[in-house]
């Protein structure tokens, strides 16, 4: 069985997020999405935990998984014994940061293979943090999310709990 994680922060998932998730899903016997705090990020919108309540809304697919986990990606793809780490290329500006991710994880745990899946031409420029700015500004944020979660995302926006 070939198992593969879609690691991110995921804060919130977008339709970016999905659309590379279930193209993997198609590829890989067993999709593990996880969900990571992210150290370099600035305070989220959401927890990990409602993270992960929004991504089993939106998440379908009898193959997808979801977890979370707080250390080494690669620590978890050994453990998991998953072959693949599966990431999103949008604009060239992804590259550089992706391709040393990649480097590294494959020196760190040389039976994994980092495999990108280019974003789709409609999701070029869409980021979670694009989606917190457009709704805090109070955007319509319809057609960068699944509709199961817009609201709750305009809701904590807007500062509600
Ligand atoms: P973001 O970069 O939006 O904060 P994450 O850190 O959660 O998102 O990213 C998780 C993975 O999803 C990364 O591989 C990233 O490249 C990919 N990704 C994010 N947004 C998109 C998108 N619009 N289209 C395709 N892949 C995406």
């Amino acid at each position: 069985m070939k198992k593969a994680i879609c690691p991110g922060s995921f804060d919130p998932v977008t339709l970016g997020h999905i659309d590379i998730i279930e193209r993997a899903a198609d590829i890989f016997d067993e999709v593990v999405v996880l969900v990571m705090s992210n150290r370099t990020k600035k305070a989220s919108l959401f927890t990990i935990e409602e993270r992960i309540s929004l991504l089993r809304r939106c998440l379908k697919k009898e193959n997808v998984k979801i977890d979370t986990y707080n250390g080494l990606l690669v620590d978890y793809a050994r453990q998991e014994e998953a072959v693949a780490i599966v990431k999103g290329l949008r604009a060239m500006s992804d590259f550089d940061y992706e391709f040393q991710q990649a480097l590294t994880n494959k020196s760190l745990y040389p039976e994994c293979e980092t495999v990108f899946l280019c974003a789709r031409g409609d999701n070029m420029f869409l980021s979670s943090s694009m989606v917190k700015e457009v709704c805090t500004l109070g955007g319509d944020i319809s057609s960068f999310v699944p509709q199961e979660i817009a609201d709750d995302i305009y809701k904590r926006c807007k500062g509600d709990k």
